[in-house]
């Protein structure tokens, strides 16, 4: 056994547990790592004060690389599962313990769990693209929900108590009215969003039979990126409109298309409530501290309740780029809702989320800042 003057949960004993894992995972770096235990709020015992380990699936991706850089930030232990297929190495930051697989490998899941002593669980890895989700919905059944119910198995095995699950706005699909509430009916346009809401459905019955505690965050659509610089979006081939429209912006695509002008809404063009990546995480790390605090499990929109029409947003990244952006009118993409606007009133009251970046322009201008300095 080893001990420090910290406990078993100490600083040097992690930096010594990701040295003896050398060959395992990729990454060990021992200064990175002591680096970041350095930045800890410490309590007057030399101890951490609410301390996590937080075992961050695709924790390498656009949204978890995120996670894990605020993790870091407010002195926890990330531990990153990601298998890399839409992951980049170059988005794990030094010292992070990195664990290259897949969700789906009980073996593995079993493994993390016996290395590090795993407080929650931040499950964000998944397919995410719609349009693809309608043309190859075993893909995202199979990703999403198979290895969801796989992955939850091994977390009841591993004994874990909080979870906190990547959901998404697809589960409701065309509404009568928005904003949309979490009592809204669902009603999923595709396959995507059909496969996130079985998992949710999964998840509380297994949270009720084993006891696990959970916060579904239904994310609306997110956007942006590290405003530090330090993280974003890295997707190829990108389908999501803000990234699609910045790479325009910079000469990375000589054009770019809006799908759909004949929509019900002034423009014709689908509204969506864009948020800022670094808000969603915000309310990651909320619901990581309601479910440390022994909150009760929850599902929460994640929005800040006013939406952009596609229109709205190229004109936005046209005027930050300083430039006529390329753009043709096509016609409707399958599986697309006219409007998505979040009623995000349960995560600003129940989790005390407070928004930073509620605003397209700084949302624009992270996207843009990334991709010049990315391209
Ligand atoms: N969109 C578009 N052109 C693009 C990418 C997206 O017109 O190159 C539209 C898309 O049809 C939808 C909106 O932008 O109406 C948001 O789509 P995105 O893929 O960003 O997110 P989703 O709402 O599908 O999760």
């Amino acid at each position: 056994m080893i001990s420090n003057e910290s406990g078993a949960n100490g600083p040097a004993f992690f930096c010594l547990k990701i040295l003896l894992m050398r060959g395992r995972v990729f990454d060990g770096n021992h200064n990175a790592c002591h680096e970041s235990w350095q930045n800890m709020a410490w309590n007057k015992g030399g101890c951490m004060s609410d301390h996590m380990t937080v075992l961050v699936t695709g924790g390498a991706g656009y949204i978890g690389s995120h996670m894990v850089l605020a993790l870091l930030d407010a002195g926890h232990q990330p531990v990153i599962l990601d298998d890399f297929s839409t992951g980049h190495e170059t988005l794990v930051p030094n010292g992070v313990p990195v664990f290259r697989g897949n969700v789906a490998d009980p073996a593995l899941v079993a493994e993390i769990c016996n290395s590090y002593d795993i407080d929650a669980v931040a499950h964000f890895a998944a397919s995410i693209v719609v349009p693809e989700s309608v043309t190859d919905p075993l893909k995202y059944y199979l990703n999403n929900t198979a290895s969801t119910t796989r992955f939850i198995a091994a977390c009841v095995q591993a004994g874990i108590k909080r979870f906190v699950f990547s959901s998404t706005a697809a589960v409701y699909g065309n509404q009568d009215s928005n904003p949309i509430a979490e009592d809204a009916s669902t009603q999923p346009e595709n396959p995507y969003g059909t496969s996130k809401l079985m998992s949710e459905t999964i998840l509380c019955d297994c949270a009720r039979a084993t006891g696990i505690s959970y916060v579904i965050l239904r994310y609306f659509n997110v956007a942006g990126a590290d405003p530090k610089g330090r993280a974003g979006q890295l997707s190829e081939p990108a389908t999501h409109l803000i990234k699609v429209a910045v790479e325009a912006a910079v000469g990375k695509r000589a054009s770019m298309q809006v799908y759909g002008t004949d929509y019900p809404t002034p423009d014709g063009t689908c509204i969506r409530d864009y948020i800022h990546v670094s808000d969603l995480i915000g309310a990651h790390m909320a619901a990581l501290a309601h479910l440390q605090a022994g909150g009760e499990s929850m599902l929460a929109n994640c929005g800040y309740g006013h939406g952009a029409s596609v229109r709205d947003v190229l004109d936005v990244v046209a005027a930050q780029a300083g430039k006529k952006l390329a753009i043709s009118d096509a016609p409707r993409r399958a599986g697309d809702a006219a409007i998505l606007v979040a009623d995000s009133t349960k995560l600003r009251t129940a989790l005390g989320w407070t928004p930073q970046y509620d605003d397209l322009q700084k949302i624009v201008s992270d996207a843009l800042a990334w991709e010049r300095a990315n391209s």
